[in-house]
């Protein structure tokens, strides 16, 4: 009812305009990772760590556009360097500009495995970059995902059982044969993965195995140690290449990313959120000068010589230079780090406030992602899918419910389940947080 309550009085302009909104946007609200419940928020302003609402009510902000924001959002000085390059280049201009290599540089320099990096719009599209130049650089066809992981939207890995938020991604429009060439393992499940690979032998071999290096759902079931180690050496045995979708990781999980954190060399590394600094058009793949050498240029890919990927916007200004100067921008300030304290200061006090209540929650974080889930999700069994489909329909509404009670005390998390902080969030961000989170679950 004090949730209720809060949106009734104080959100009335965020209701007026997203009621307006379902007039001439499906759904009304495209892109809302916080709740629905009872309405979205519409949101003015994001600076730090600190989100506006259109009502002018301040909320911490540990939804951070997703994740891409590791300096906090709406960084200042990246803003006006990139505002320097687009003043001369405009936002696109079709043609290479040095933002282009200034952007593969730096990583490179981060992340020496990533010899070679080929920009493109969105995490999505570099997975459908990565499986295409697995599949052509192998000559093999079928892809391997892990149950619960979220690589995108694109149909090729669409697919199966997601933790936590539903059974399986929409597939309405998803013909079969779209994910006929995907299999999927079970989280941490080694044995099956072999058996899949074995299996695969008659159907034209393993491209790929792709893998979140953190575990499904951002790390929402975390892998052990060694597991992406093991990986590794089972994609050497069968000839497949390993891919690692470091949309999430890339930058947060420290400079390096997970590749850096576990010590594994993927083949080709997916990128996204933080490649472009919180800036649009966030995506890449990247890897060896040998597993890159399957792009060719832009054009090559039109007469069969290379694969084609890439569009209008891929590469543009804007989106390089803005990730050149957050990369650079979080070297020096030691971002990642620091966001990563932030992190564990949250999740310490978090349990703290678990144990205070006595409730049937966990936190947990890696750095600076960091989850607050029901227990129970950890131990949800992915062999039983009708089990587990009840059990999340419950959770998903008790999580986006706790999301709404969470911002009507100032706090804007993603779907009430998941915060990453930043560079932003001092040591009294994170308590102002704490004491609020104290008073949702008193
Ligand atoms: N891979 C992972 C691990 C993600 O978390 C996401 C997005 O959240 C994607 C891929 C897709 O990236 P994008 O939303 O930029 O298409």
């Amino acid at each position: 009812l004090d949730t209720l309550n809060y949106f009734e009085t104080k959100c009335r302009a965020s209701k007026e305009i997203t009621e307006r909104a379902k007039k001439r946007i499906p759904g009304g609200v495209q892109h809302n990772l916080a709740f629905n419940y009872p309405f979205p928020l519409a949101v003015d302003k994001a600076e730090g760590a600190y989100l506006t609402d259109r009502d002018g009510n301040v909320y911490i902000d540990f939804l951070q556009a997703g994740g891409p924001t590791i300096l906090g959002s709406n960084y200042a000085p990246v803003n006006e360097a990139v505002a320097e390059v687009i003043k001369a280049s405009g936002p696109v201009t079709g043609l290479f500009h040095e933002y282009e290599l200034k952007l593969a540089e730096i990583i490179n320099q981060y992340m020496p495995h990533i010899e070679m990096y080929r920009s493109l719009g969105s995490g999505t599209e570099a997975v459908m970059a990565a499986v295409r130049a697995a599949r052509a650089s192998t000559g093999k066809k079928m892809v391997i995902k892990v149950g619960g992981a979220y690589h995108g939207w694109s149909d090729t890995v669409v697919y199966g059982l997601r933790v936590p938020g539903s059974f399986r991604m929409n597939a309405k429009g998803i013909p079969f044969g779209a994910t006929g060439r995907t299999r999927e393992s079970f989280p941490h499940d080694l044995g099956t993965l072999k058996r899949k690979l074995i299996e695969n032998r008659l159907r034209g071999g393993t491209a790929a195995v792709i893998v979140e290096p953190l575990g499904p759902e951002s790390g929402t079931r975390p892998v052990p140690k060694d597991f992406n180690a093991q990986v590794r050496k089972l994609c050497d045995e069968f000839g497949s290449m390993l891919i690692f979708d470091e949309v999430v990781t890339g930058f947060r999980t420290g400079l390096g990313g997970a590749a850096g954190y576990f010590g594994v060399t993927p083949d080709l590394t997916v990128f996204g959120k933080a490649v472009s600094g919180g800036y649009p058009m966030a995506g890449g793949v990247g890897g060896s000068a040998k597993a890159m050498a399957v792009f060719g240029s832009g054009l090559d890919g039109k007469n069969g010589a290379h694969i084609q990927v890439g569009g209008t916007l891929s590469a543009n200004p804007l989106s390089c230079a803005a990730g050149y100067f957050a990369i650079k921008e979080m070297a020096r300030t030691n971002a990642p780090v620091i966001a990563g304290r932030a992190g564990d200061r949250l999740t310490r006090g978090l349990q703290k406030l678990i144990d205070k209540y006595g409730l049937p929650y966990v936190a947990y974080n890696q750095g600076s992602i960091v989850h607050l889930e029901s227990s129970g999700v950890l131990m949800l069994d992915m062999r039983n899918p009708v089990k587990l489909f009840k059990e999340n329909k419950g959770r998903k509404k008790l999580m986006e419910q706790m999301g709404a009670a969470y911002a009507a005390h100032g706090i804007i998390t993603l779907a009430g389940s998941r915060m990453y902080t930043s560079m932003a969030d001092t040591d009294e961000v994170i308590d102002d947080a704490l004491s609020r989170f104290d008073q949702v679950f008193a």
